[in-house]
């Protein structure tokens, strides 16, 4: 298709600021314009295109547009849900245009898509949907595009969203295929999830129920957790702040509205945005009993410090000093951050940048809990990051598993007998969690798997339930409200007496 390349001057510059709040605009102005929210929303879609995380994009193109709280929650509905959406619109926009979606420019399939959200996954009116995504086109792809985005939206709109379903998932005979049409997974990720479910569900009939539960809870936005770090904030002054505690660890605290960014403790790392599910992955490292007198602890893996700050303040509480390690010098600067208020309060906490599997060699024997919160696909934290699903591919398996496996080793090498080590992923996927442990245990003698399922606590310190069989413990977006998180806690034997 021939759409041309974008108007010279159509775009702002990066970083030109709006006289007011687009929103205050005069109607009869808005009408030619596109409006303020699509207009952000496509500019992260865009940004997204290339290369950007949409999490950390879009905060900054909400501010530099200073779009009001109504616009930039409208904009976060739209760049989000589109994102997460993205497989299944493609499949109806390729019926609607009448050709693979490949041969739509990308620009003009990124507003493509913002309309079918519009229209199949919000509640605007078709007539308001079609009229300001054309507007949009109009505004950044220019007037031919915005005639293809015209006739092709009045054609989504003649059907619900369930009509389109069948429609494409019509003559689709694998049903993982259907679902991942359906939903918008690729299909191996379904595949993945359907094969990590059965392990911990065992009734077949209930794994295809749960797995559809949690394909539908990855396109639901999941709600706002923040870390209450222990003893660095009161409860009252998050309380003050519109928090809520959250039932699930007995840290976490859930802010229903408002920019955390804008909460004092927040930008003083007493409090961090942070998945109750990670926190009850410190926390249970951080309770499980451990003989003889401790003195430190070590996080292999830190960046960008979320459970290292967590563990920091539990350790700064005990006397106990932590140890922070991280290979990319970006990461362990945002570690030093999330660590500073420990520092300030009189804790012992260092952060080194390298590669972990180095320390087994470097600091034997030394640490009484071991920390190793893997790098992953993140399967388990589709919910958050809209585009993630799109990047992976089952080939990043063949090179996670062997620094998956590297990094355990090495942490088991790293702790003293008696001590522990949690190795911890966010994804559920089976060859990054249990094959991994099992392969390491085989490999190395004197190492015994604790059973986590006690071990993981709820806010009012019972077991949480639906964690799985055991020994491990497996977290999910829809049975737990957390990331999708895996919990495995090795023990190395005590040495045996003389
Ligand atoms: N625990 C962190 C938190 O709660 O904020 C998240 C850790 S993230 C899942 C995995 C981290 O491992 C990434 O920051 C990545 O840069 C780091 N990493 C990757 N390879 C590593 C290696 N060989 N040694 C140490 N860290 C590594």
């Amino acid at each position: 298709m021939t759409t041309g390349p974008r108007r010279p001057g159509r775009d702002r510059p990066a970083g030109a600021r709006r006289p007011a709040a687009r929103s205050a605009q005069a109607p009869s102005q808005r009408a030619r314009r596109a409006d303020p929210a699509r207009d952000a929303a496509y500019t992260v879609l865009r940004a997204v295109h290339d290369g950007a995380y949409a999490n950390l994009e879009l905060p900054g193109v909400l501010r530099r547009e200073r779009l009001d709280a109504r616009d930039a929650s409208l904009a976060t509905e739209l760049c989000y849900g589109t994102l997460r959406m993205q497989g299944l619109y493609d499949a109806v926009i390729a019926v609607a245009a009448d050709r693979p979606v490949t041969r739509i420019d990308a620009p003009v399939l990124d507003v493509l898509r913002l309309g079918c959200h519009q229209v199949l996954g919000m509640r605007v009116p078709d007539h308001a949907a079609v009229s300001a995504t054309v507007a949009l086109a109009r505004h950044r792809v220019g007037a031919g595009p915005a005639g293809l985005v015209n006739a092709v939206l009045r054609r989504v709109v003649e059907r619900s969203r369930e009509d389109w379903v069948e429609a494409v998932t019509a003559g689709v005979e694998d049903p993982v295929a259907a679902l991942a049409l359906e939903h918008s997974h690729p299909a191996w990720v379904v595949r993945a999830l359907r094969g990590a479910l059965l392990g911990h569900v065992g009734d077949r009939d209930e794994v295809e129920t749960e797995l559809v539960q949690l394909l539908v809870a990855h396109n639901t936005p999941a709600e706002l957790t923040l870390v209450a770090r222990p003893g660095l904030v009161e409860d009252a002054e998050l309380r003050a702040a519109g928090a809520r505690p959250d039932p699930v660890a007995a840290t976490a605290w859930t802010l229903p509205s408002g920019d955390p960014g804008a909460l004092p403790a927040v930008r003083e790392h007493r409090v961090a945005v942070q998945d109750a599910g990670s926190q009850l992955v410190a926390l249970t490292l951080a309770d499980v009993p451990v003989d003889g007198p401790e003195r430190r602890w070590l996080d292999l893996c830190a960046g960008p410090g979320g459970k290292a700050g967590l563990l920091a303040a539990l350790a700064l509480r005990r006397g106990i000093a932590l140890d922070a390690n991280e290979v990319s010098p970006h990461r362990a600067a945002l570690v030093e951050q999330a660590l500073a208020p420990v520092v300030a309060a009189g804790g012992e906490v260092s952060v080194r940048v390298g590669d972990g599997r180095d320390l087994g060699e470097e600091r034997p024997d030394s640490y009484d809990r071991v920390l190793v919160d893997a790098p992953c696909t993140g399967l388990g934290a589709l919910r958050r990051r809209p585009e993630a699903r799109w990047r992976r591919s089952p080939s990043d398996l063949a090179t996670l598993g062997p620094l998956q496996r590297g990094l355990l080793a090495a942490a088991l090498r790293t702790v003293r007998p008696g001590g522990v080590v949690a190795y911890a992923t966010c994804s559920p996927h089976l060859a990054e969690t249990e094959l991994v442990v099992r392969d390491v245990l085989r490999g190395t003698p004197g190492v015994v798997l604790e059973d986590v399922r006690e071990l993981v606590r709820d806010r009012r310190g019972e077991a949480l339930p639906g964690t799985g069989p055991g020994p491990w413990a497996q977290l999910w977006p829809h049975r737990h409200g957390t990331d999708g998180m895996f919990l495995a806690l090795l023990r190395r034997a005590l040495e045996p007496a003389r």
